[in-house]
C-alpha cells in the first residue's frame, strides 16, 4: 500500500518555501505513486476519487514562452479529469490592447476557475496581487526569480535515479545569474540536505552571494565534474542578457562550460545529467553527452507530468486513493 499523508493544502506556490516539509514530503511520495500507478495501468484517475473534480476547470496564463511546463500541466490536470483554458498567445489576448497583467490576472479571478497557473516577469505588484488571490496560484516560473515546480522535478529525478536527495553533490553548470530554475533548486536542494556547486563564468554567477554563501564554487569545470554526484546544466538566457554586456563569446563560453563527451569521462559512472530544458545543443551540451546514458533530461520530461499532477492534488486538497 503506497498510502500518502498530506498535511495542509498549501493555497499558492509561487516560491519553494510556500511549501512545508510535510508538503515536500507529500509530493515526492505522490509523484512516486503517480508514477508507479501510471505505468501500471496507463491512468491516474483510479488514483482519486473522479467525483471530486468532475467539473474543475484550471485556467493557464504564460506571458513567455514555454514547451514542457505548459504541456506537463495541461497533461496532469487531464490526467486528473481537469479541463484546462490556456492564454499564451498574448497578442491576441487583451494585453495587446493595452490591457495590464495585473488587469488580465483580475478578469480570470472573475471567471472563478479552480486554480490558476501561470508564468510571467517579476514584478512585485503581481507576486503580491496573486499571493493574496483567494482562487490558488500555481508559478510555473516568474522571471528569473523561482521556477518551484521545475526545482520539484529535477529532486524527484534525483531521488529515483540516484536513490537519494540527502548527501548528493549536486553541480550547477552555466547561467545561474538568469536562471529560476538555480534559485528555486537552491532552496529545495539544500532544504533536503543536498550539497551545491556552482560553476558559472563570473559574469553569470549568482548575484546574492548571501544566498549563495554555502554553495561551492569552481572555477573549473573538470573540476566540479570529478566532485559531482549530479550535474545540473542550465540553458544561457540569451533573452535576458539584452541589457547586459556579458564579456564573452558564445564559442567562448562552449570552450569553458559546455558538457561533453571528453569531460563526461571523468564523472562518476552511476552520476546523473540533468537540464531543465530546453538544452541549446552544442552550446550547453554536446551531441554526445546528450546520447549519454547517464543524461536523464527526457526521464526530467517525464516526471514533469507526474510531480505536477501531484503538485496539482495538493493545491486541490484532491484525497488520493489507497492503493
Ligand atoms: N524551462 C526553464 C525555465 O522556464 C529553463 C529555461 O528556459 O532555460 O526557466
Amino acid at each position: 500500500m503506497n498510502q500518502v499523508t498530506k498535511s495542509s493544502s498549501a493555497s499558492s506556490l509561487l516560491y519553494i518555501d510556500d511549501l512545508s516539509s510535510a508538503n515536500l514530503d507529500y509530493l515526492l511520495k505522490t509523484a512516486a505513486l503517480f508514477k508507479k500507478e501510471f505505468y501500471k495501468t496507463g491512468s491516474l484517475i483510479h488514483c482519486i476519487n473522479p467525483e471530486q473534480t468532475k467539473g474543475m476547470v484550471v485556467q493557464l496564463l504564460f506571458a513567455e514562452p514555454s514547451t514542457r511546463t505548459r504541456a506537463s500541466f495541461e497533461v496532469a490536470c487531464g490526467k486528473l479529469g481537469i479541463a484546462t483554458t490556456s492564454l499564451w498567445n498574448l497578442h491576441f489576448s487583451s494585453m495587446a490592447k493595452g490591457e495590464t497583467l495585473e488587469d488580465t490576472f483580475q478578469c480570470l479571478m472573475a471567471l472563478k476557475p479552480n486554480m490558476i497557473v501561470c508564468r510571467c516577469g517579476e514584478l512585485k505588484a503581481i507576486e503580491v496581487f496573486l499571493h493574496s488571490s483567494s482562487i490558488p496560484v500555481i508559478s510555473a516560473g516568474m522571471g528569473t526569480k523561482e521556477h518551484p515546480t521545475q526545482a520539484l522535478v529535477d529532486a524527484f529525478t534525483i531521488q529515483e535515479k540516484r536513490g537519494k536527495v540527502e548527501g548528493e553533490k549536486v553541480l550547477i553548470v552555466g547561467d545561474v545569474l538568469h536562471s529560476r530554475v538555480a534559485n528555486s533548486n537552491l532552496r529545495l536542494l539544500i532544504r533536503l540536505g543536498a550539497q551545491l556547486g556552482v560553476c558559472a563564468p563570473e559574469a553569470l554567477s549568482p548575484a546574492d552571494k548571501q544566498a549563495w554563501k554555502d554553495v561551492i564554487r569552481f572555477s573549473s569545470l573538470e573540476e566540479g565534474i570529478k566532485w559531482a554526484d549530479v550535474i545540473m546544466c542550465l540553458r544561457v538566457q540569451r533573452e535576458r542578457h539584452s541589457l547586459r554586456n556579458i564579456g564573452f563569446s558564445m564559442a567562448e563560453y562552449r570552450d569553458h562550460y559546455r558538457i561533453d563527451q571528453e569531460n563526461m569521462q571523468m564523472f562518476r559512472s552511476d552520476g546523473i545529467l540533468l537540464h531543465p530544458g530546453p538544452a541549446v545543443r552544442g552550446v550547453e551540451i554536446a551531441n554526445q553527452a546528450l546520447n549519454d546514458p547517464r543524461c536523464h533530461i527526457i526521464t526530467q520530461v517525464e516526471n514533469g507530468t507526474h510531480v505536477r499532477s501531484a503538485i496539482i492534488s495538493l493545491m486541490l486538497n484532491l484525497e488520493i486513493k489507497s492503493l
